[in-house]
């Protein structure tokens, strides 16, 4: 018995300490659209929490996808709407891979080039400190505003099960 309610205090403790998360995050949300001057409509608010953190590089559509469950109504021109507002006020980053969709980065804060999967076309982050330094060595009467490397190949995942098929088909 006493085991039990130790076990269900612990639970709901864990439950409240989650609901607290969510409610501050969705708090910061709010606080963070009408920093950059965005009226908190429920739409943005479920695209924004939806895109800060994630650290996947979503596209448009599977933003819209992963919302519709819950706001069936809201379009997909809703969402690229709203990504590219965000993106005129610096708070994400728009870029196409090559992978057929374009994908949002809300990793703005430091400088940083794409790992882009061949095959399952998952983008990871990688941190190229160098990479503007060595672009400007090449410099020739240009001014570089931006630099984008995208290092293709195949992921870990990918790679592993690639790896497994060369074997099956040698033995
Ligand atoms: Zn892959
Ligand atoms: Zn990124």
């Amino acid at each position: 018995m006493r085991r039990t309610e130790t076990a269900l205090i612990r639970l709901l403790t864990i439950i409240v300490i989650r609901l607290l998360r969510v409610m501050r995050d969705q708090v910061a949300l709010v606080e963070r659209l009408r920093s950059v001057g965005m009226r908190a409509t429920p739409q943005r608010l479920a695209i924004a929490s939806e895109l800060f953190g994630n650290t996947t590089h979503p596209t448009v559509e599977s933003i819209h996808i992963a919302i519709s469950a819950a706001m069936p109504a809201l379009s997909l021109k809703t969402v690229y709407e709203a990504v590219r507002e965000f993106e005129k006020l610096g708070e994400v980053r728009l870029f196409d891979p090559g992978t057929g969709s374009l994908r949002v980065d809300p990793h703005v804060e430091t400088d940083h080039q794409h790992l882009v999967c061949n095959r399952c076309g998952s983008v990871r982050d990688v941190n190229m400190a160098s990479a503007e330094q060595l672009v400007t060595r090449h410099d020739h009467n240009f001014k570089i505003e931006s630099v984008d490397i995208i290092l293709r190949g195949l992921c870990d995942s990918c790679s592993s099960t690639a790896n497994n098929k060369k074997r099956n088909t040698n033995a």
